[in-house]
């Protein structure tokens, strides 16, 4: 069933051949009557989720539903940006386990995913954010994460587009994280489906789970377009859906739905390597391996589950980011796309236990998990496992009935 390894000498192969003897990367089949765990949603945390339950726990009947196609929800709409550099210690936990399993991960799934640690500033343009900065570097050092402090000449070493001056948004310095960076997110979408594919477990696609079946307090299926599924345990990963599917269980989660946007120019040679963020106005900036500017804002201030987004934010943040990036002001906007993200209180994730017996959700990464995807994936199939996990400790559905928040919302301001 494992498929061929992909290698120099299998592309050398493949070019003499006219490229004919390529296998499916991933299997489509009918769903069984019954699998030991289901996933919902095949983005990447929930394919990440069931790698790992296989890799590291070695539990292999497991199906991963997905209601269109894989990867086609955030994950494969987002601006791909990765770092560590969170204040909390749990957040920095568990997102510096998911940077290291990036820095490996192709080598990992014997698939490239483009992983590039170009180097990623969050730029300082208030004193306040001048101040929020320097606390995370002193907290991300106590914390194993390399974070610096650069000041404004630095800044312009590292990025010779920006205008330092902007007169309503000068640029103070930036807190720098020199391993963050980018990767391409479909190929980590396909790359953990390949994986998971390997193992022998079931990808389903074009399947929506419409009802959630329990017994007891316990779960024990799902109804689908495909028909009735068994399973013994069920993690839920739908992202911006997961208050619906969690009324379908029957509890009630602290999210909120919303659309966040992201838009890229026209390619042009390349004129900036690395990744920077402008919280203050809510905008980021990279430029893609096509040469595009890659650039996104904040989200809708209404919830919806339209996946556009709303003009005003585009024209905002170009607005913004033109003051401090004036090469974009002459440049054509290619497209423009949205995704609906699951945004929490306290901006933090949710790994958790819920009130239906083993029945876990992962969800409330918000604007800011594609970084996570292997660490949140990780933590989950040890959460799905063994009932616990260290990782997922801090992020229980229970802080939000104790007053335990993982506050990230000041220190994260735009969280990709
Ligand atoms: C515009 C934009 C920019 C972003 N930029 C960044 C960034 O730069 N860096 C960063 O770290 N993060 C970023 N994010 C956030 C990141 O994309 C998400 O946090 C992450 O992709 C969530 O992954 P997921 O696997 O949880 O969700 P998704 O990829 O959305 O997967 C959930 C899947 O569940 C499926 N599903 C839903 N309901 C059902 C059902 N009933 N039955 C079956 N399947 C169902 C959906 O179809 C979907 O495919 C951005 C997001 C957006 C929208």
């Amino acid at each position: 069933m494992a498929q061929r390894r992909y290698s120099i000498f299998a592309v050398a192969r493949e070019a003499l051949r006219f490229h004919a003897g390529w296998e499916r990367a991933w299997r489509s089949p009918e769903p069984k009557k019954r699998y030991d765990v289901v996933v919902i949603g095949a983005g990447g945390h929930g394919l990440a989720t069931a790698y790992y339950l296989g890799k590291v726990h070695g539990i292999t009947n497991v199906a991963v539903i997905e209601k269109g196609w894989l990867g086609g929800g955030n994950t494969g709409r987002n601006t791909t940006i990765i770092r560590s550099n969170y204040l909390q210690d749990p957040s920095a936990a568990i997102f510096d386990k998911a940077l290291k399993l990036y820095e490996n991960l192709s080598q990992d799934l014997n698939y490239n995913v483009m992983f590039s640690p170009r180097g990623l500033l969050m730029l300082a343009q208030s004193e306040h954010e001048m101040r929020g900065y320097k606390r995370t570097v002193y907290a991300n050092n106590l914390q194993g994460v390399e974070t610096r402090w650069i000041e404004r000449d630095e800044v312009k070493d590292l990025v010779p587009i920006i205008n330092l001056d902007g007169p309503r948004y000068p640029v103070m310095g930036a807190l720098y994280q020199e391993r963050g960076g980018t990767a391409r997110h479909d190929a980590v979408a396909w790359g953990y489906a390949r994986g998971c594919s390997n193992m022998g477990m079931d990808i389903i696609q074009q399947c929506e789970v419409t009802g959630v079946r329990t017994e007891g307090g316990k779960v024990v299926g799902v109804d689908t377009t495909k028909g009735a599924i068994d399973c013994g345990k069920l993690a839920v990963v739908v992202a911006g859906h997961s208050s619906v599917v969690a009324d379908m269980a029957g509890f009630r989660l602290p999210i909120e739905s919303m659309a966040l946007q992201a838009w890229v120019s026209e390619p042009i040679k390349p004129v900036i390597d690395v990744v920077v963020m402008a919280n203050l106005v809510h905008g980021y900036i990279s430029q893609s391996d096509k040469g595009e500017l890659v650039l996104g804002g904040g989200t809708d201030g209404f919830n919806n589950y339209s996946q556009r987004g709303s003009w005003h934010h585009i024209e905002e943040t170009t607005r913004a980011l033109i003051e401090t990036f004036p090469v974009i002001s002459r440049l054509k906007m290619l497209r423009q796309w949205g995704g609906i993200v699951d945004m929490t209180g306290d901006r933090s994730p949710i790994l958790s236990k819920t009130p239906v017996e083993n029945l876990f959700v992962n969800c409330g990464w918000g604007t800011g998990g594609f970084k996570a995807i292997p660490g949140s994936g990780w933590a989950m199939a040890e959460l799905v496992a063994k009932g616990y996990s260290p990782l997922a400790a801090g992020f229980g559905l229970d802080r939000f009935r104790d007053g335990r928040f993982v506050d990230e919302s000041v220190a994260a301001g735009v969280a990709h």
